[in-house]
């Protein structure tokens, strides 16, 4: 296995304060200049591509809030061997970037979105903007950014009793609602949010009967894809914690800094930036790519916590 999709953190910053993902009081935010510049991003995607990278993903912090992201979805949409370019965003402002997205080459979006109820959303995420979202996704419907997938964490305590208004929002719209269980990086003792994808399951299995699998839709992807029998609702859980999916993880990340990661769970970050000015870019860089994969290739069955580090600065 070699790994073809790549997924390209922006930025650091966000509009959010998601509780579980960039709580106010782990706020510290990147220099400018600390960021890989348009220029260093598509350089390494090049060579990316040469390696054998097929898929970026376009995420963050959170990408719309980077200056000129429209000008780097062009720069990396032109990119020979990049043959699929989604984003991750949290919708607050697709509505006015959806169309502009649309046209300079991003093939679609998934949207992190974790309550329906306005005063959860803003307790979960600091901001009252859950209009502003679900504008978001209608306009991303409507410049066609498709299939649009909506990716739910839940969270113990906090929306688990959405479940089943997830699934009546996915209804008639074409949407699919991923899932996804909560991962504890920052360290065990934040274990009391985790809900198991199976409790997910049966909640929506006790109101609507037994999900049909969709295998033939899950074989690249580490969601497990199922559909409500006798209608067109397709659902997706992907559950790192009770089902970690190492095995069919083709993916590496590069944060927003320019340090490559073979994987969420692992400390090694192999600095691009600097090979990036050398006399011996391409080589190093796409060594550099064959280092992260070797490490991956690894494959630790135990939880690597990232200690004092969020998802938004690794990049999600
Ligand atoms: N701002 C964009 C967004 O909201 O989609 C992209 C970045 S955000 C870090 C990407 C995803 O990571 C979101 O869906 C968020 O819910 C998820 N995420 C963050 N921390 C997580 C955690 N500890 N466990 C599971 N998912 C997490």
């Amino acid at each position: 296995m070699k790994a073809n999709y790549l997924r390209l953190s922006v930025t650091d910053r966000c509009n959010l304060t998601c509780l579980y993902c960039r709580p106010s009081k782990s706020v510290t935010q990147l220099k400018q200049d600390e960021l890989l510049s348009f220029e260093e991003i598509s350089n390494i995607v090049g060579l990316a591509a040469e390696w054998g990278i097929r898929k970026v993903r376009i995420t963050g912090g959170e990408p719309l809030v980077r200056n000129n992201i429209i000008d780097l979805v062009k720069m990396v949409s032109r990119i020979k061997g990049i043959r699929d370019l989604p984003m991750t965003t949290n919708g607050v402002r697709l509505e006015e970037f959806a169309r502009p997205l649309k046209k300079a080459g991003l093939s679609r979006v998934n949207v992190s979105l974790d309550s329906l109820d306005r005063k959860k959303f803003a307790r979960i995420t600091g901001q009252d903007n859950l209009d502003q979202v679900l504008r978001g996704i209608r306009a991303a419907r409507e410049a066609s950014l498709e299939p649009i997938k909506i990716n739910v964490v839940i969270l113990k305590g906090i929306n688990e009793d959405e479940i089943l208004d997830f699934v009546n929002f996915a209804w008639g719209k074409s949407l699919i609602v991923r899932f996804i269980e909560y991962m504890p990086i920052n360290g065990p003792e934040q274990n009391s949010w985790y809900f198991s994808n199976a409790s997910v399951k049966e909640i929506i299995e006790r109101r609507w009967g037994t999900l049909k699998p969709l295998p033939f839709f899950s074989h690249y992807s580490p969601a497990r894809y199922f559909k409500i029998d006798h209608t067109k609702v397709v659902l997706g859980f992907i559950s790192p914690i009770s089902q970690p999916f190492c095995h069919a993880c083709t993916r590496l990340r590069l944060t927003a800094t320019g340090k490559l990661r073979p994987c969420l769970g692992s400390n090694l970050e192999i600095d691009l930036r600097k090979p990036l000015q050398g006399k011996n870019r391409d080589y190093e860089i796409k060594a550099s790519f064959d280092l992260a994969m070797n490490e991956k290739l690894k494959r630790r069955p135990e939880p690597l916590y990232q200690r004092n580090k969020y998802m938004f600065q690794i990049g999600g």
